[in-house]
């Protein structure tokens, strides 16, 4: 036997070598392929390492699930200590009663030696069973496990079963051999019995054991390397090695997930921005347009993913069979990148995004001539659910981003809904395509006047923040509700604040997150010299991507903000007395209420507590958490520039919310965004429309909650409130004279001001003093008590009570489109000019049109023969008109009216003739044409030059509509949330 075990195991280890050796040097050459990746992904190698050693050992992300989690761990464990068992192995082929020397007969080592393979045993044991459970056969869609590789989860799952129970085994042999000092129960406490009850007594029965075993566990474990060795996209077994590095290459060192920021648009590493543009090379690739376009942390993140399908479980978009599954797409990432690096045939020259058959699986374009489809790229919401589960800190959204990036900049192949948002955006500073001057309506009637910078205030440094409204805070009228409610809160409070006016654009979430980087970067370059030249420290904002953006993005460009959400502040102003919600009138009802998390607020954030601290603190209100919240919270639809595009496939992710929030039974679902509110209230709507709602469901925000319940003890509080923009010195008297208040504001000492702090002591007849889920008695009107009647009627909601809903009134048919000669051009004409890219001469001969939706690139000199009256703020004169493209896009409201006179706007970036000298900021400029290095400009100079007055902005237009929620559409099948039902459901 001892021969036998010897030279088997030294054969099987050498073929394992063999195989082994050269695939980790495949692996290494794949991974190389990938471009150079941020410098910072090497910076503070202490804090990575730390972060490593938590995610790995300690289990931090994996134990968001606690049992799989928990059996994880052993598991995990197991196979650390089998590595050295394994080496163990190879001694014990020579001398039987071998033990490591100093520790092999210490009872600690020992302990965990057994411990550890009883419980791995009972791990994996679990884990099969959990797997078998949730299995697509019965689960379909909504197991994780779907489209997972399952001969490879089964070959690793047996394989630790097997490592696992082999340590037993060995042990109980060892027992038998051992002598009698070290032959106890104490030594060898779980073994011992299997030894006792399996193997013969006997020196030489019980040797020959100990080499069979020691083959054994040497002979799995080499099997185990070589098919590893033969299958380079074997993630599920592979995790074990490349996990360890791509939890330390993360993109924060401080170990927070890569949400917030988006990663920056990068050639060779180096973040790109307008200005690096002519340095180009010619062939430099703007985001990804082939999986070289990746870096190596990419194609490293595609090997690492384990196909455990949390982020899958999670993903709104694959809730509501759509195409896109963040595990399918990185596992079909991977795949492509290891055929292409082999040279396969079919893959060296497959395209990564295309179009496919609707009718096929379009999640996994098995046999294409493309990897991913435009329907899984363009149908992400950017929530980041998919980042936030991911164990091994896989970076879906980045990659995601970057490959829009390619199709917006270089292959303007995008959905044709984003035509007109650009356009807004280019040429009015919003995607509403509203006139600038019309961004103060929201204040028209409010009983106090709003400061505007530029008119009422030199700068903001005589007021306390900067309140930035927004677009949608300015424009949309449920969101302006929300803007006149935070505003009257903050002037009870005695905060002082101004607002830019007119001299606010957007923020350009929207167009970063639909790839379109360039209308971000200008748009954010003309905010930044905006806020420098107001001396703009700190900023309070109500929308959820407004406050990402500011927050986390506008440091790229220079500026250091404090910026919070207005839920952290108006908090603030509770816990410190000097917002006092008071208990309605006796005999009125109790409201049910519930909070839906906005992803950019939440998860990409982490702003959970004071929103929820907030609602705690309005007396008369039950709170009922819905079944996915906080971290595993649902999107509502509309991040990621999702908002303006149409949502065909499979059934609306705000309806699917909306339902989930009605289904509390709450009376008011409330939110903190205005695209959240806007979608939840379009969900609801249609769903009041089907009766599946109770027509008093209504959707709000914190703030119109707070504002509400302050108001009814305005005269309370009226002896505290200081006038608007005193100095904050009221605080204190406000805050010692309530002692609730007080109480809760010491809790805050020695605190930052917007930590998340542990919830104050709730004043009886809080919120979660109530019965959680009960329904309480509708409302005598469904009217809602907490909106604030604007001054002016705003424009009626039609059904859906959206703005969007609102049929555009000029919007005919759409067209059927495949390129325009610019970006942003609104009609198509009719042929198709060459789909080049930024670099590209002009093209001598009109080439064959495209079959895809694309346009021609943002970046084609394409010349026009004349240029529009200042069609849009970006277009340099172009001297030609091109040839127009015939348009086969798809049908959206969004689309314009294609005409025969196609207003002969040139491209976003076509090079300006070199004589043109730089434009100033004046009306129809372009945006980009603001010199970055310049003086800013005096604060009157550069508000008479943003006066609507005889501006472009000035033209009045009706807002973009929006899809109309297809209340007739029923979903097929509503998925519930999952609730745990047994030790298995977990
Ligand atoms: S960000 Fe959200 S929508 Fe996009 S893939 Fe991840 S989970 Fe799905
Ligand atoms: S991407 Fe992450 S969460 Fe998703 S399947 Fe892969 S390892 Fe699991």
């Amino acid at each position: 036997m001892q021969i036998f075990a010897l030279v088997a195991s030294l054969a099987l280890t050498l073929a394992a070598l063999f195989v082994l050796v050269p695939a980790v040097r495949s692996m290494l050459r794949v991974i190389r392929m990938g471009q150079p990746a941020s410098p910072s992904r090497t910076g503070d190698p202490v804090a990575r390492t730390v972060t490593m050693l938590k995610e790995t050992v300690l289990h931090t992300r994996m134990l968001q699930w606690t049992w799989v989690g928990i059996m994880h761990w052993f598991v995990f464990a197991a196979f650390l200590f089998l590595s050295t068992a394994v080496v163990g192995a190879y001694v014990q082929l020579f001398d039987p009663e071998w033990a490591w020397p100093i520790v092999g007969h210490w009872y600690p080592f020992e302990w965990f030696s057994e411990f550890i393979g009883a419980l791995s045993t009972v791990g994996i044991i679990w884990l099969i069973v959990y797997r078998q459970k949730h299995h697509p056969r019965s689960e379909g869609r909504k197991s994780r496990f779907f489209g997972s590789t399952f001969w490879q989860a089964y070959f690793v799952e047996y394989l630790a079963l097997l490592e696992g129970a082999a340590i037993l085994f060995i042990r109980g042999a060892e027992y038998r051999l051992a002598d009698d000092e070290h032959a106890t129960r104490a030594h060898f406490p779980l073994s011992s019995w299997l030894g006792e009850a399996l193997y013969p007594a006997g020196q030489g029965a019980n040797e020959n054991l100990v080499y069979f075993i020691a083959f054994f566990k040497i002979a799995l474990a080499m099997v185990w390397l070589i098919v590893i060795g033969r299958n380079l996209t074997m993630g599920i077994a592979w995790h074990r090695f490349t996990a360890w590095f791509n939890i330390w290459f993360k993109r924060e060192s401080s170990g927070r997930t890569a949400l917030g920021a988006l990663k920056p648009l990068a050639v060779d590493g180096k973040a790109i921005t307008l200005e690096d543009l002519d340095d180009l090379d010619e062939d430099a690739a703007l985001g990804v347009g082939s999986i070289e376009n990746f870096s190596w942390k990419g194609l490293l993140d595609f090997t690492t993913c384990t196909e455990c399908g949390r982020c899958q479980s999670q993903c709104p978009a694959w809730n509501t069979q759509k195409p896109l599954s963040p595990k399918l797409l990185m596992k079909g990432l991977r795949e492509h990148t290891y055929l292409k690096a082999a040279g396969l045939a079919g893959h060296t020259d497959r395209a990564l995004i295309g179009k496919g058959d609707a009718g096929g699986e379009s999640y996994n374009p098995e046999g294409a001539d493309f990897v991913v489809d435009a329907d899984v790229l363009w149908s992400c919401t950017t929530c980041g659910a998919c980042v936030e589960q991911c164990p091994v800190d896989i970076e879906h959204v980045d990659h995601i981003v970057d490959m829009r990036r390619y199709q917006v900049l270089i292959e303007s192949n995008f959905p044709a809904e984003l035509n007109q948002v650009f356009k807004g955006l280019e040429t009015r500073g919003n995607p509403w395509n509203m006139a600038a001057s019309a961004r103060m309506d929201w204040a028209k009637g409010l009983p106090f006047e709003v400061r505007e910078v530029g008119k009422d205030l030199e700068s903001l440094e005589s007021v306390d923040w900067l309140f930035w409204v927004g677009c949608a805070g300015a424009y949309e009228d449920r969101a302006k509700k929300t803007t006149r409610a935070v505003a009257e809160l903050l002037h009870m409070a005695g905060v002082s604040f101004g607002v830019l006016g007119n001299n606010e654009t957007c923020t350009g979430d929207s167009a970063r997150r639909a790839g379109n980087e360039f209308v971000y970067q200008a748009l954010a370059q003309e905010n930044v010299e905006t806020f420098k030249e107001f001396k703009v420290k700190k900023v309070v904002a109500t929308c959820a991507h407004c406050f990402n953006t500011l927050k986390n993005e506008y440091k790229e460009f220079g500026i250091e903000l404090e910026v919070v959400h207005h839920t952290q502040l108006l908090n603030r102003l509770v816990r410190e007395g000097r917002l006092k919600p008071v208990a309605p009138e006796p005999g009125t009802s109790t409201r049910s209420i519930t909070y839906h998390d906005p992803c950019y607020l939440g998860r990409h954030n982490q702003v959970y507590s004071p929103p929820r601290e907030l609602l705690s603190a309005l007396p008369g209100a039950s709170y009922v958490e819905m079944e996915r919240n906080s971290e595993r919270s649902f999107c509502c639809g509309a991040g990621g520039a999702r908002m303006w595009m149409e949502e065909s496939l499979g059934e609306r992710i705000n309806m699917n919310r909306s339902t989930e929030a009605v289904g509390t039974g709450a009376d008011q679902i409330v939110v903190g965004c205005p695209f959240c509110r806007v979608m939840l209230s379009d969900g609801v709507t249609a769903l009041q429309a089907k009766s599946e709602a109770r027509e008093e469901v209504e959707v709000l925000d914190v703030a119109q909650m707070l504002l509400a319940s302050v108001k009814a003890g305005e005269t309370a509080t009226e002896p505290e409130k200081a006038p608007a923009g005193a100095p904050n010195a009221s605080a204190t008297a406000a805050a010692a004279a309530t002692p609730a208040a007080a109480s809760g504001a010491s809790g805050a000492i020695g605190t930052s001001l917007f930590d998340e702090a542990p919830a104050k002591p709730v004043p009886d007849g809080s919120l979660f003093d109530q019965p959680a889920a009960e329904p309480t008695a509708p409302a005598a009107t469904s009217a809602s008590l907490f909106d604030e009647p604007p001054a002016e009627a705003p424009a009626k909601p039609t059904t859906g009570g959206s703005l969007f809903d609102a049929p555009a009134p000029e919007t005919p048919p759409a067209p059927t489109t495949t390129g325009t000669t610019s970006l942003f051009d609104e009609t198509p004409t009719e042929t198709t000019p060459p789909s080049s890219s930024l670099f590209d001469p002009p093209a001598p001969e009109t080439p064959p049109a495209p079959t895809t939706t694309g346009t021609t690139s943002l970046f084609d000199e394409t010349p026009t023969e004349t240029t529009p009256p200042s069609s849009s703020l970006f277009d340099p004169p172009a001297p030609e008109t091109p040839p127009a493209p015939t348009t086969t896009g798809t049908t959206s409201l969004f689309d314009e009216t294609p005409t025969e006179t196609t207003p002969p706007s040139s491209s976003l970036f076509d090079a300006p003739a070199a004589e043109t000298p730089p434009a100033p900021i004046t009306k129809g400029t372009s945006l980009f044409d603001i010199p970055a290095d310049e003086a800013p400009e005096p604060a009157a100079e550069a508000a008479a030059k943003r006066t609507p007055s005889g501006s472009l902005f000035d033209v009045e237009e009706e807002p973009v509509a929006r899809p109309e929620p297809e209340a007739e559409t029923a979903p097929e099948q509503q998925e519930a949330p999952e609730k745990p039902k047994g030790l298995f459901d977990l």
